[in-house]
């Protein structure tokens, strides 16, 4: 369920402080660290995926269940008109945390960073 190396989870088990936005038994939202636009929070699996390659057929409503609340929680933030959702996955997709999160970006333009 949990990795001890990764700071993901021990965000989840709240050995790392994190500032959250959403929680429930099998997803979390939490504010990016070092944000690249105005608003920006990641949404993880509380289980231990460590990337979308690892991802299987019976994690398909986990999966869709974060789909459906990211435009709420966008929306929540001030996100109405529109944001961006990310999934780095592996070394060429630029991926540093190695459990599966989505990255969603919005709020007034320019951004302090065009990628992430
Ligand atoms: P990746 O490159 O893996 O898609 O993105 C990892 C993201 O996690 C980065 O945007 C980085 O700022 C964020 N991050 C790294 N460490 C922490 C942390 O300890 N807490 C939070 N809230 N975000 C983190
Ligand atoms: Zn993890």
């Amino acid at each position: 369920m949990h990795d001890p190396n990764c700071i993901f989870c021990k965000i989840i088990q709240g050995t790392i402080p994190s500032k959250k936005l959403y929680e429930d038994d099998d997803v979390l939202g939490v504010f990016d660290i070092n944000p690249a636009s105005p608003v920006h929070f990641l949404l993880l699996p509380k289980r231990h995926i460590p990337t979308l390659q690892h991802v299987k057929e019976g994690d398909s409503s986990l999966l869709g269940k974060m789909l459906v609340l990211i435009p709420q929680l966008a929306e929540q933030q001030g996100c109405g008109d529109g944001f961006k959702t990310v999934i780095n996955t592996g070394p060429n997709g630029g991926q540093e945390v190695y459990h599966l999160h989505i990255h969603v970006l919005g709020g007034p333009r320019p951004w302090k960073r065009a990628t992430i």
